[in-house]
């Protein structure tokens, strides 16, 4: 058998086996990756419009899940124009800090992206924020890039 129909029939065999794994919306070997299957764990389905690549951020990317994305807004993704839960993530996945956002610095108010808490930043060390809770006066401590700031 000659290399290139080899190579085709290993390219079949992945491609059906890509194919079945899709259709197989109930069992995947690792939970982590059951958004191929297009639902989440808790069974509701992934909004079409989302890519393949949506799901719970691989192991080897640190800091990143829609929650801190520049194309995330309140649960929906701007981009792929589709609901989203806040701890999930595709390859599309852009910092709100390193993209159009302005630095943050003492004194500015701030909305932690996740919680939607809002307050005032009280200091900075590297990338750690202090900032003050507006309703409950706490002193909270967030990442740089998990605030978003505020006008
Ligand atoms: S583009 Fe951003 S907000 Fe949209 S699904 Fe990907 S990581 Fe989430």
């Amino acid at each position: 058998m000659s290399r290139r129909i080899r190579r085709n029939n290993l390219k079949n065999i992945v491609q059906q086996k890509a194919r079945q794994t899709f259709q197989n919306t109930d069992s995947f070997p690792e939970p982590r990756f059951e958004y191929q299957g297009r639902k989440y764990p808790d069974g509701q389905p992934t909004d079409p419009n989302l890519p393949t690549a949506y799901g719970l951020p691989p192991q080897d990317v640190e800091n990143q899940a829609c929650h801190n994305c520049k194309f995330y807004n309140n649960n929906y993704c701007t981009f792929w124009n589709a609901p989203v839960r806040h701890e999930y993530w595709c390859a599309k996945w852009k910092s709100i800090y390193y993209t159009a956002r302005p630095s943050i610095e003492q004194g500015d108010s701030v909305r932690e992206v996740k919680s939607g808490r809002v307050g005032n930043v009280i200091s900075i060390v590297r990338n750690q924020v202090s900032w003050v809770d507006n309703q409950t006066g706490k002193i909270l401590t967030s990442h740089l890039i998990d605030l978003h700031k505020l006008n």
